[in-house]
C-alpha cells in the first residue's frame, strides 16, 4: 500500500485553517498541530491575544475565504456578523474631512475575531480527513534529504516530544512564529531576510451595548501624522458595539483614561456615542509587535518543504484592518499552485513565491501609510512629502467625487493593486482644483 501523502500545519488560527483547506485536496490528511486547547465555541483564546480587539473582514478576504471555505462567511452573517457598506456603512472621518457616503459596492464584515476563525473552523474540522492535534506546541523542524519533512511537538503538560512526520509543513503560527530560528536550528543556509517596520501603534477596546433603534452604521476616525491617534466603533454579534482606541501613544486601559482618550481624537464622533451608550466589558489593551516581512525571495526561492504563510510570514500596522485578509489571500494563493502545477520537485518553493508575491501589495500600502509616521530625511524626506501630498488630495478629492473614493477604497479593501491610485485619469481627478 502507498505511504498516506501528509500536510501538517503549525497553528490552527485563520491562516491554518485557510491552508488546511487550500492542501486538503492534495494529500491524503491533514494534521493541524495547535498550541492552545481549542474553545467549544467562538471564545477568546490566549494564542490569538489580539482577538480582544475590533477586528473587520475587507472585501479582499471576504473574496478569498469564500473560495476556499464556502459556507464561512454564511456562518458568520448567520451568527450575527454586520455586513457595512465600505464606505457608506460608516460615518468616516478621513485624513482630510468626512468621506462621501456613496456606495461603491464593496463591504466589510464586522463581528468578533473569535467568530471568524470559528465559522472557518467548523467547516475545516469537519473534514474527516484533517486531524487536529491542540495543547500541543511545535517546537521545531524535522528534516530529510535537504528537506523539511515534519515538525517536533511537545503535548502541554508532558516532557515527551511527539514528531508529526509529513511531506510538506506550513507554518502558519502567528506573529510569534520561530520559524526563522527553526530553520537556523536544522540548516546551514542563509535565514531569508526580514524587513521590519518602524512604526507599532497599540490598542484598546471595550464593548458597549447596541439598541436596534440606534442602527448600526460604524463609524472611523483616521489617525493623522499631526494627531495620531485614531477610533473605530463596530457594531458586532450579539447586539454590542466594539469600540477600538488607538495611537502612538498606548490609550489607557482605565475606563476613564479610556474615556478621555476617546475625547482626544480628530473628531468627537466617537466620544458622542459612547457617551450615550451602556459599556458591556472592561477596556482590554494590545501592544501588538512592528510588521514584518520575511523575504524568502532574497537568499534563495524558499525552504524545500516548508511554506510560511499569514502573520508569520508577513504582519501589518493593524490601523490598516489587512491581515486577515492577506491571510486569506495567501491560502488561495496556495491553493491555485496546487491546482495548477501539482506537487512537482521545487512546487514548495513556487508556492512561497506565490504566497509573498500575494502579501506584497499590502506590505506596500502599509509600510507606504507608516512613512507618514516617521521623521525621514534626505530624498526620501521629499518622496515622501510628495507622496503625502498626493494622497491628500486624492482623499480630499474623493469626499465629493465616487469614482474617486470607489477606486481609493478597492485599493484599500485589496481587491485592486496599488498602481490603480495612480492610473492617468484618477490623477487629473486627484489633482484638480475645485
Ligand atoms: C490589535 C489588532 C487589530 C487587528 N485588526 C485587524 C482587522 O481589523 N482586520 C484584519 O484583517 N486584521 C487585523 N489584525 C491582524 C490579524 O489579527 C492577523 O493578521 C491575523 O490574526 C493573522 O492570522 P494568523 O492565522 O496568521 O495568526 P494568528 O491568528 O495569530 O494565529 C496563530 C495561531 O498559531 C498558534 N501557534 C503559535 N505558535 C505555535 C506553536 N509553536 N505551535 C502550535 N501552534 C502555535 C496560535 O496559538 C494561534 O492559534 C489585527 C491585529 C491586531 C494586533
Amino acid at each position: 500500500m502507498p505511504k498516506p501523502r501528509v500536510a501538517v500545519i503549525i497553528g490552527a488560527g485563520l491562516a491554518g485553517c485557510l491552508a488546511a483547506r487550500a492542501t486538503r485536496g492534495h494529500v491524503d490528511k491533514v494534521i493541524i498541530v495547535e498550541r492552545d486547547k481549542l474553545p467549544s465555541g467562538p471564545y477568546f483564546r490566549k494564542g490569538v491575544p489580539q482577538s480582544r480587539q475590533a477586528h473587520i473582514l475587507l472585501e479582499g478576504g471576504q473574496r478569498a475565504i469564500q473560495e476556499l471555505v464556502p459556507g464561512a462567511i454564511r456562518a458568520m452573517l448567520q451568527a450575527g456578523a454586520v455586513q457595512l457598506g465600505m464606505p457608506d456603512g460608516f460615518r468616516w472621518f478621513g485624513t482630510a474631512g468626512w468621506l462621501s457616503s456613496e456606495p461603491t459596492g464593496l463591504n466589510a464584515i464586522s463581528c468578533t475575531r473569535p467568530l471568524i476563525d470559528w465559522a472557518v473552523q467548523q467547516e475545516v474540522f469537519t473534514d474527516p480527513g484533517v486531524q487536529v492535534f491542540d495543547d500541543t506546541e511545535c517546537v521545531g523542524l524535522i528534516m530529510r534529504n535537504n528537506s523539511v519533512a515534519g515538525v517536533r511537538a511537545m503535548r502541554r503538560g508532558s516532557r515527551s516530544a511527539v514528531e508529526f512526520h509529513a511531506d510538506f509543513v506550513v507554518d502558519a503560527s502567528g506573529s510569534s512564529s520561530r520559524v526563522s530560528e527553526w530553520i537556523g536550528a536544522v540548516t546551514p543556509w542563509a535565514l531569508p531576510p526580514k524587513h521590519t517596520s518602524r512604526i507599532a501603534f497599540s490598542y484598546a477596546t471595550r464593548f458597549y451595548t447596541r439598541t436596534p433603534a440606534g442602527g448600526n452604521q460604524g463609524i472611523v476616525v483616521q489617525a493623522t501624522p499631526e494627531s495620531p491617534r485614531f477610533g473605530i466603533m463596530v457594531p458586532v454579534e450579539e447586539n454590542r458595539w466594539a469600540v477600538c482606541l488607538g495611537g502612538l501613544e498606548a490609550p489607557p486601559t482605565t475606563v476613564d483614561g479610556f474615556l478621555s482618550y476617546a475625547g482626544t481624537l480628530r473628531s468627537l464622533a466617537i466620544d458622542e456615542s459612547i457617551s450615550l451608550a451602556d459599556p458591556l466589558s472592561s477596556v482590554r489593551g494590545n501592544r501588538p509587535k512592528m510588521g514584518r516581512l520575511l523575504r524568502f525571495d532574497q537568499n534563495r526561492a524558499g525552504v524545500n518543504g516548508l511554506i510560511v504563510l499569514g502573520d508569520a510570514l508577513c504582519s501589518t500596522n493593524p490601523i490598516y484592518s489587512l491581515g486577515m485578509s492577506m491571510a486569506a489571500m495567501q491560502a488561495r494563493a496556495l491553493a491555485y499552485v496546487l491546482v495548477r502545477y501539482g506537487r512537482t520537485a521545487d512546487w514548495t518553493a513556487r508556492a512561497q513565491k506565490a504566497v509573498l508575491e500575494t502579501s506584497k501589495p499590502g506590505w506596500k500600502l502599509a509600510s507606504d501609510g507608516d512613512a507618514s509616521y516617521l521623521d525621514a530625511r534626505g530624498t526620501a524626506r521629499l518622496r515622501l512629502q510628495l507622496k503625502q501630498h498626493y494622497f491628500h488630495k486624492l482623499m480630499a478629492r474623493s469626499i465629493d467625487d465616487p469614482h474617486l473614493s470607489k477606486v481609493v477604497f478597492e485599493v484599500l479593501s485589496l481587491t485592486s493593486p496599488a498602481h490603480h491610485l495612480f492610473r492617468p485619469r484618477v490623477v487629473v481627478s486627484a489633482l484638480k482644483s475645485r
